[in-house]
């Protein structure tokens, strides 16, 4: 059992895709958030995403609409969320179908941000990996890019 939670753990921790997924976090260091705004839920600032990663220089948007991907992603997402939704109000609160409706049709309403950003984060995820190195090796980048410009 204590092997199974040390697994969960592992799967979560700095360094693994759903770290990055459940955090927001730039897909290639890790080091800080590819949001500009904490806040959730300001319509206009949900999905602001900054240039690029301070600490690695990712450039998030790959190409031009690159997160216009995230809208397949997000059909998945919306439905797992419709289905824990469902699970709960039917099976947990023995609710009828037409509250179970009422209680998916919230869920999603409410969880729209959360929906919006996860799936930003698991499409970006899709092609950008984790590279420990990458803040060092950025950090040579920039330097020798100086040198050459003196
Ligand atoms: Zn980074």
């Amino acid at each position: 059992m204590r092997l199974v939670f040390s697994n969960i753990f592992t799967m979560f921790k700095k360094g693994s895709r759903l770290y990055s997924i459940f955090t927001g976090t730039c897909p290639r260091c890790q080091e800080e958030s590819m949001y500009t705004y904490k806040n959730l839920y300001h319509p206009a600032k949900t999905l602001k995403v900054d240039e690029q990663c301070s600490h690695c220089g990712l450039r998030y948007r790959i190409e031009p609409s690159f997160f216009y991907g995230a809208m397949y992603v997000s059909y998945g997402v919306g439905t797992a969320f419709a289905v824990a939704a469902f699970i709960i109000s039917f099976f947990f609160f023995g609710s009828g179908l037409k509250t179970a409706f009422i209680a998916i049709m919230a869920t999603l309403v409410v969880f729209m941000p959360v929906i919006m950003r996860v799936s930003r984060n698991i499409w970006i995820n899709f092609f950008v990996h984790y590279d420990p190195n990458a803040v060092e090796n950025h950090k040579k980048n920039t330097e020798t890019e100086e040198k050459q410009h003196i």
